[in-house]
């Protein structure tokens, strides 16, 4: 299986990192070494400084598909969670201002935190996380600047879609910095979806 993200898909947050607004779906993979679940702790990695979560609500693909059309993509998902899509800031931004690949700041192991799924039931999903008790970020999935449909339509181009992917929709603003000893919580609606902690 493989990890599709969405950059920049929600508007707040491109301005807090100063990006402009895509016209296009901004589009990173991780590889399956990446995913997170069951609750298990994410490991603070000795070589950044500054690891960010950034909260999204993450697609499970049911049905393998390439060059989707837009009007059919509804039917290549059927489940949804909550994730955290966790980002080296420090390494991330030394690639971007040199024009390189961010893998080694978005793809490493571990950084795709994942929930556990549920039957979608609603293309507006209310999602949140709370961070040592207080909620820290919160997003609707209407905010977001490409849909799941312009998604799966958009990526399915270029990658074919396989059972069991996953596909990080885009993070609403409010990202910032994680520690050792935070926890982790987050929410699909009123539902904990995971639980876990920085070690
Ligand atoms: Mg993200």
């Amino acid at each position: 299986m493989k990890i599709i993200c969405i950059g920049r898909n929600y508007s707040e947050h491109a301005k807090e990192l100063n990006n402009e607004i895509p016209d296009k779906p901004v589009v990173f993979l991780k590889p399956a070494t990446a995913l997170l679940k069951d609750n298990k702790p994410f490991f603070y990695p000795e070589w950044s400084a500054d690891i960010h979560y950034e909260t999204e609500l993450v697609l499970k693909v049911s049905k393998q598909g390439k060059y989707v059309e837009e009007q059919f993509a509804h039917k290549y998902y059927n489940e949804v969670s909550v994730g955290i899509d966790f980002t080296a800031r420090d390494l991330q931004s030394t690639q971007k201002a040199k024009g390189l690949p961010w893998e080694i700041a978005k793809a490493f192991d571990n950084s795709a935190a994942v929930g556990s799924f549920s039957p979608l039931q609603s293309k507006s999903c209310n999602f949140s996380l709370k961070l040592n008790g207080t909620e820290v970020q919160k997003g609707n999935t209407n905010d977001m600047i490409f849909s799941f449909d312009k998604i799966i339509a958009y990526a399915s181009q270029f990658f074919t879609l396989q059972v069991g992917d996953l596909i990080y929709t885009g993070t609403p603003s409010g990202v910032g910095a994680v520690k050792i000893g935070d926890r982790l919580e987050g929410f699909l609606e009123q539902e904990k979806v995971f639980d876990f902690w920085i070690k």
